[in-house]
């Protein structure tokens, strides 16, 4: 899904993608979009102590900027150069975040005990 930076005013965003839903407002103020959104649903995590695999159900709040030219603006998190937003690439980097974040399934996080055995 892209939007092009020129002629974007203002855009909501409402929809779904792989049981991932999306909630956005893109606003554009100058040469800046602000971002704005709820991500909501089941993410598929890897305990990082167990390694067993584990759906969360998360929820993100996203406000930053997008920008088409690259700038030094510590809020700006996206630049798109060729003047399209891309929406899904966004959304993607955004549970990607999430998935590489340290995380420790509720088994492990409730055993105090538990440690490590290499054989
Ligand atoms: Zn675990």
């Amino acid at each position: 899904m892209f939007f092009d930076f020129v002629s974007l005013r203002k855009q909501e965003i409402d929809k779904e993608i792989n049981g991932i839903h999306i909630n956005a407002v893109l606003i554009k103020k100058s040469s800046l979009v602000d971002f704005k959104a709820t991500i909501k649903g089941d993410i598929a995590l890897t305990c990082d102590r167990c390694l067993s695999d584990c759906e969360i159900n998360k929820t993100l709040q996203c406000d930053f900027k997008i920008s088409n030219r690259s700038c030094e603006d510590d809020e700006v998190m996206y630049e798109f150069t060729d003047n399209k937003i891309d929406i899904d690439f966004i959304i993607e980097s955004e549970i990607n975040a999430i998935k590489s974040d340290y995380f420790i399934c509720e088994k492990c996080n409730d055993d105090d005990e538990f440690e490590f055995n290499l054989i």
